[in-house]
This record gives C-alpha cells, structure tokens and sequence, in this order.
C-alpha cells in the first residue's frame, strides 16, 4: 500500500488515486517538432530512483497533483498541485476503468 500526501485532502491510499505518468512539460505546439512529440507521447525515462509523476484523486479532490516517489521503495518525498486544477471527464475514467496505480496491478 502507498500513502500518498494530497496536498488538498492529506494523506490517503493510493487506491484513491489514478496513476496518469511521469510528469513532463507539454511542448509548445506551434514550434514543437514532430520527434519532440513522439518523445513527449511516448518516450518515458522509467528510472529506478526517484521520479515525478502526475496522479489524479479520482475518489478525493478530484485534481492532478505532482508527487516525487521513489520506484524502488516507494517512498515519497514531496507532493504538490500539479500546474491546473481541471477535474478528469467522468467519461474518460469510466471508459478506462480505474486500473492505473502502480499497486494496483497494471497501468492504462
Ligand atoms: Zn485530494
């Protein structure tokens, strides 16, 4: 079980939460190259160590947040509001389930 810090609900199971990915800047679309938009799809660094990553507390506040988690021992040492506070389409999570946290069992 992980225990992640909602900077808006405190702490709380992970089962609360969606795993969306590692955290990264999206590129300026009017000047971003098409490989720069495969790599910002596609392209993760997958580290063992420490990451950031973007969950959303599907069963809390309903907003993204950025937590540095380490992959090995799932420690975490920081959370924080991601950039927006934007809630997730009810439509979207539905249609993939809720399977997205890393203790979970797999990932969407
Ligand atoms: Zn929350």
């Amino acid at each position: 079980m992980i225990r992640i810090p909602c900077p808006h609900c405190d702490a709380r199971n992970s089962t609360e939460f969606r795993h969306v990915g590692e955290a990264a800047a999206r590129p300026d679309p009017s000047t971003a190259t098409p490989e720069r938009w495969r790599a910002y799809l596609y392209e993760r660094a997958n580290p063992a160590g420490w990451t950031s990553e973007t969950w959303f507390h599907t069963m809390g506040c309903r907003r993204y947040i950025t937590v540095e988690r380490h992959t090995v021992t799932n420690e975490i040492r920081s959370a924080r509001p991601a950039g927006g506070t934007r809630a997730e389409p009810a439509a979207a999570l539905s249609a993939r389930g809720d399977a997205g946290s890393p203790d979970a069992g797999g990932q969407a």
